[in-house]
């Protein structure tokens, strides 16, 4: 099974659209970020996390040309305002997309992407929402990919984490309470949110990502979320040799 980060950018990239690139050194292309998704593969089984903005470019530049259902995280635009591009794979199944969220992001999503859940206009329903269980498989012929979830705080709302084996998929966390937190030992990857240096009220910074790090001791922790602020040759540098920043299109056996 493989997991590729396809976005590990904050909301907006990096660089922004009016071309500010923090601190972050524009002769590297690994500092060019779009925003955070991710993509399973098992067999034939495809399973996209999140359909960020930046959907449709992530597919063709990691040569994905599948989709079988999509997880969210949470509702917020950097995650989801993707949504629409996915439907040529409507058209190459011939059923509706499997949507996997918890009841606050159906919801927000039903009303937001009305017409991908509902038509209208003259277009059919291309999405089937799924309420997310706390274990969940997907299946699709002999391949099978299942996974526990269970939710963080991400500011004022809650965000789904993903478990699959041993990979923990955290994006958007600013906290975990000590159950779910001790539920992560002994991964061999923690992604995990690290938007920047200082403090944030949505989000783990640097100094929160590398404590919760030290503490769980994953094989290997990765970064993502990355604002402007976090330089990826800085971090390479800075960081202890089990902590890496991750970058757009990174690869990972799970
Ligand atoms: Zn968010």
């Amino acid at each position: 099974m493989e997991l590729i980060i396809l976005g590990c950018g904050s909301s907006l990239g990096s660089p922004w659209i009016n071309n500010h690139w923090g601190n972050c050194d524009k002769k590297n292309k690994l500092n060019i970020r779009t925003r955070c998704s991710a993509f399973i593969k098992k067999g034939n089984l495809s399973v996209l996390i999140d359909s960020s903005p930046d959907i449709r470019e992530q597919f063709i530049k990691n040569k994905i040309n599948d989709v079988d259902c999509v997880l969210y995280t949470h509702e917020h635009s950097d995650q989801t305002s993707g949504i629409f591009e996915l439907r040529p794979f409507f058209w190459k199944h011939k059923k509706r997309i499997d949507i996997y969220a918890d009841s606050r992001t159906l919801k927000a999503l039903k009303k937001k992407y009305d017409f991908c859940f509902y038509g209208g206009q003259g277009y059919i329903p291309i999405m089937k929402p799924n309420l997310i269980k706390k274990k969940q498989i997907i299946k699709k012929g002999n391949n099978k990919i299942s996974f526990n979830t269970f939710k963080v705080e991400h500011g004022q709302i809650t965000a789904t984490a993903y478990v699959f084996n041993k990979t923990a998929y955290i994006s958007d966390c600013s906290n975990i309470n000590p159950f779910d937190l001790n539920k992560l030992k002994k991964l061999n990857y923690l992604i995990i949110d690290c938007l920047r240096f200082k403090r944030h009220t949505g989000h783990f910074n640097l100094e929160t990502s590398i404590r919760i790090s030290t503490f769980l001791k994953p094989k290997k922790t990765i970064l993502t979320n990355l604002h402007t602020e976090l330089d990826y040759n800085f971090l390479k540098k800075n960081l202890p040799k089990n902590i890496l920043p991750a970058y757009d299109g990174m690869r990972l056996k799970i």
